[in-house]
């Protein structure tokens, strides 16, 4: 019997990174866990015997609906989000289109399917991704980015106080910079830049004050207590963790 036990997750981006660590956490601790990607042949390294996986693109509203309905979530972890590298004269119209439908209008997709059956159920818990580099803080280049993941912050509020009497709760989460495939591409795509690997791998390691960076399994561990009954007083929160980036 885990901490999970009876509690049903659906996961969006679970085919790798924080995603892929938060869904075998999830199920370690008993929850049955969907886990989504739109990436299906990443979903089939995300292997245990209480995980389903298929595939569902988060922009896709019917795809969404579906996914709820065969999920019927207690906890829903809305991960899915892009990086988009750039200032503020960098960014194009249609780059923001894409990182808002992404980043904050696929939760609004997933978190609009998913209440209903949850205030069916007389509860629930949602945890969004936002990130460090938000309304938290600032950081070069990710003029978009930071955009996208306040908006989150200011959403998840949204809900959590909505709902605050029902038993559903929303929290979200902002890590510091984490271990992750689409990390390694952003220091490879800075190593070109600067002229070497090395060299952006110590600029992405020196904003972080411990000198390293998360490991995946460690924001999983915060996605498991926020899904329990143990984080039960805690709702509407940005849930930081970044190795002190931000203290
Ligand atoms: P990642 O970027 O390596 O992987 C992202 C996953 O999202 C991939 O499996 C991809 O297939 C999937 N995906 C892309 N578009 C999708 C869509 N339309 N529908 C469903 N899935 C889709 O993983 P990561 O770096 O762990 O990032 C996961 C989340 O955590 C993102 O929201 C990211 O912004 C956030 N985050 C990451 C860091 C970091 O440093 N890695 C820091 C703070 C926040």
């Amino acid at each position: 019997m885990g901490r999970l036990s009876g509690k049903r997750a659906l996961v969006t981006a679970a085919g790798q990174g924080i995603g892929k660590a938060s869904a075998l956490a999830l199920a370690q601790e008993g929850a049955k866990v969907f886990a989504t990607d739109i990436n299906e042949e990443a979903l089939a390294g995300v292997s245990h015997p209480n995980i389903e996986t298929f595939m569902l693109d988060a922009r896709d509203d019917a795809s969404v609906k579906a996914a709820v309905e065969r999920a019927a979530p207690d906890v829903l972890f809305n991960c899915a989000g892009f990086v988009h590298h750039g200032s503020v004269l960098d960014a194009t119209d249609d780059e923001w289109d894409f990182a808002f439908d992404l980043n904050v209008r696929s939760m609004f997709r997933t978190m609009r399917a998913a209440l209903p059956g949850m205030l069916e159920r007389g509860g629930g818990s949602i945890i969004n991704m936002s990130s460090a580099c938000s309304s938290i803080i600032g950081a070069p280049n990710r003029f978009i980015y930071g955009t996208t993941k306040a908006a989150v912050i200011g959403m998840t509020k949204s809900v959590a106080v909505e709902y605050i009497t029902k038993g559903i709760r929303c929290n979200c989460i902002c890590p510091g910079t984490v271990e992750s495939p689409s990390w390694h591409d952003r220091v490879k795509a800075l190593g070109e830049e600067l002229g070497s690997y090395d060299a952006a791998l110590k600029q992405f390691v020196s904003r972080q004050p411990m000198g390293r960076v998360a490991t995946a399994e460690e924001i999983a561990a915060l996605v498991v207590y926020l899904a329990g009954d143990e984080s039960g007083f805690t709702t509407g929160q940005p849930h930081v963790i970044d190795g002190g980036w931000s203290g």
